[in-house]
């Protein structure tokens, strides 16, 4: 092979290469929320079916193991349909939720109805810059652009402070809400139906609704008659507390 020809075959490579390594840079860099199921009660409808039967039963609770499961669908679709929800506080979910925003976590343990674990600021090393970008930056390269940069500057202060011997939990203090996190959290049925009425809505923020629609993707797999209309207020009751009027989900 002659040189020049050489020279084009190796410069099409390292081409083709860095192009290659910067797509995979993108995909390492790019945080992907993830919400995984990773536990919850064992029989999650047949056990808040027997509870409800033991309210208008004389049957012991013990035995009511034995009733047939086409009596106790019957009975936990009539309660839903009720709204005698307090039975389905008998089932539980663990969610393991990963690469979100501390924006969204914050929004998210307002729900005092639940049970939480959060990846530490004091104890993990959080020197590399991980955040989250909302699609209205990601979509504008320029913003894209200057966001960042913003963000390189903070993890900068960040890592100088720590450098000169700030502790770790004043440090933080610099990172942003987009600051990525991971969190479990373990609610009860009732309680995750409350929490899809007020994070499904479109009018909560797109994060935590993007949280709160993967989470009810999943518990519906598990616990279809209880989560069957679940979702927001527009969905499961037809009225719009929010009174949205220009929502393209406004109750006709
Ligand atoms: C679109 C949207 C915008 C929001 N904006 C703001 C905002 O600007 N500022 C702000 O501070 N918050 C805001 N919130 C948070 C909101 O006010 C609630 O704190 C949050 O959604 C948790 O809901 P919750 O209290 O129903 O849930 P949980 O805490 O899980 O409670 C569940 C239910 O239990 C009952 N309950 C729980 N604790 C008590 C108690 N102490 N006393 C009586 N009953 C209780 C209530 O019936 C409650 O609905 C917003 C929420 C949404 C969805």
């Amino acid at each position: 092979m002659n040189s020049s020809i050489k020279d084009i075959v190796n410069f099409k490579s390292e081409f083709f290469t860095s192009k290659i390594l910067k797509a995979i840079v993108i995909l390492v860099t790019v945080k992907l929320m993830n919400a995984k199921l990773i536990g919850f009660t064992p029989n999650p409808e047949k056990l808040p079916a027997m509870a409800a039967k033991l309210t208008h039963s004389k049957t012991k609770p013990e035995d009511l193991d034995k009733s047939s499961d086409k009596e106790l669908k019957t009975i936990l679709e009539y309660v839903m349909k009720l709204g005698h929800t307090s039975v389905v506080e008998h089932t539980c979910f663990t969610f393991a939720i990963s690469d979100v925003s501390r924006s969204l976590t914050h929004q998210l343990v307002r729900h005092r109805i639940a049970s939480y674990a959060q990846q530490s600021q004091r104890y993990v090393n959080l020197n590399e810059p991980n955040y989250v970008i909302p699609p209205t930056i990601e979509k504008d390269k320029k913003m894209k652009k200057a966001y960042e940069e913003t963000m390189d500057v903070i993890w900068k202060q960040y890592n100088k402070l720590l450098e000169m011997n700030i502790p770790a939990e004043d440090s933080r203090y610099v990172l942003p809400n987009a600051t990525c996190t991971n969190i479990v959290v373990t609610m009860n049925a009732r309680s995750l139906i409350n929490f899809f009425e007020l994070r499904c809505c479109l009018h909560a923020q797109w994060e935590i609704r993007k949280l709160a629609n993967k989470m009810l993707q999943e518990v519906k797999k598990i616990a279809p008659t209880i989560f069957k209309n679940a979702g927001p207020p527009c969905k499961t009751r037809h009225v719009c507390p929010e009174r949205k009027k220009d929502c393209p989900l406004y109750p006709k």
